[in-house]
């Protein structure tokens, strides 16, 4: 079968722990070349997930298909998949060369043809002049490398990565997130990882499964899940937002009209939901605009004061208190030395947003 789209499947597969399903019906499809994340808090069931594609684990009950061919039964070293594991795994007393060449040589693979696969990765990782060093003589970031190197030497169809990144200290993280993404495009290899860093996930996944109890609550692209989040739960779980609880009080096809505590919502577009039903709101930080005099028009406009702000160079977040007790979290951009308006702790404020910037939850 040569179907890019459905390069690997997972069927209604369920993994159930003694009664308690650890994977509940998860059904995906993933394209070849592909990098997904499957993000959730701990516990949700994205490791054994993971584990059922590299064969640790099997399913209870659904099928695993990669490129036309199902897993069930395959041992993991049968298994055109290679996992990285979060601790690397390296061998301590090999060098960089002899870990890269440990699996091509159990496998079999003539010398030269192990040479030339062992030096296309060292250069690949840009790693050659540490060929001959331990891991133990390497950074966190370099010894991650390795691994990679390690995991593609055999030329694997698809790369599973464990919190691949979770060893390393936040600046080398992020500087790390861009280099692997980089290093498994130019492999051109399909690739599922697991984390439960959001913004790890937003950084480097083409699409992203959001976890929750062992189902899927969410797949998208990281803006779409962003933008336009499905349910409270992945509202709250992807960046910072503001819920606010409300009831549809005007449902009309072209738009809606939500009252909350301390505001009345105008939203430009409908939503599948019955005037009456409550609601939540997910208004993002950076799309609320601060002013010191109240705007015009009747909606999307919340008075408060400020409580909090934390000024981090680039931005300022404003924590505002609403009538209701509500702390909304405002960002606003540092874009000049000076802004206009400067606001300090006690001031009163106008929050103020467009109708095309907040989410109407209905879950
Ligand atoms: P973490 O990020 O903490 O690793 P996770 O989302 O990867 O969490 P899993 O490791 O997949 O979660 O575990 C999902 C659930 O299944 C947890 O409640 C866990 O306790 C349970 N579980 C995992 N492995 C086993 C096992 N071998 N036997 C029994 N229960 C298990």
């Amino acid at each position: 079968m040569n179907d890019n789209a459905k390069f690997l499947q997972i069927q209604d597969v369920v993994k159930d722990f003694g009664g308690y399903k650890a994977v509940n019906h998860v059904n995906l499809d993933i394209a070849k070349g592909e990098i997904f994340a499957l993000l959730g808090s701990s516990g949700c069931g994205k490791t054994t997930l993971l584990r059922m594609l590299a064969g640790f684990e099997t399913p209870t009950s659904g099928r695993i298909v990669l490129n036309g061919v199902d897993l069930a039964g395959m041992p993991p070293y049968e298994r055109p998949l290679n996992m990285m594991f979060q601790s690397y795994a390296l061998f301590p007393h090999l060098t960089v060369w002899d870990n890269i060449a440990f699996g091509l040589r159990r496998d079999g693979l003539p010398a030269e043809q192990v040479a030339a696969r062992v030096e296309a990765m060292l250069k690949l990782v840009q790693l050659g002049r540490y060929a001959k060093r331990k891991p133990h003589q390497l950074s966190g970031g370099q010894q991650q490398r390795v691994a990679l190197a390690r995991s593609l030497a055999k030329q694997p169809q698809m790369l599973l990565l464990d919190e691949p990144l979770a060893a390393l200290d936040k600046k080398l993280r992020e500087e790390t997130q861009i280099e692997l993404v980089n290093i498994i495009e130019q492999v051109g290899v399909t690739c599922v990882m697991v984390t439960h860093d959001q913004e790890e996930a937003m950084t480097m996944a083409t699409r992203i499964a959001v976890m929750s109890e062992g189902r899927f609550v969410q797949v998208g692209a990281p803006k779409a899940i962003y933008e336009t989040p499905a349910t409270r739960f992945v509202a709250d779980f992807i960046g910072n937002v503001n819920l606010m609880e409300g009831t549809l009080a005007v449902d009309e096809p072209d738009h809606v009209v939500v009252e909350c505590a301390d505001c009345r919502h105008y939203v430009g577009h409908g939503i599948t939901g019955t005037a009456g039903m409550p609601v939540a709101m997910a208004l993002r930080p950076e799309k609320i605009h601060l002013s010191p005099s109240e705007p015009a028009g009747e909606f999307n406009k919340a008075r408060g004061t400020v409580q909090e702000l934390s000024y981090f160079g680039s931005f300022t977040v404003y924590r505002i208190k609403l009538g209701s007790g509500l702390l909304m979290a405002v960002s606003q951009a540092n874009t000049a030395r000076h802004r206009e308006h400067d606001f300090t702790w006690g001031d009163t404020v106008w929050a103020q947003w467009t109708d095309a910037t907040q989410v109407v939850l209905t879950q």
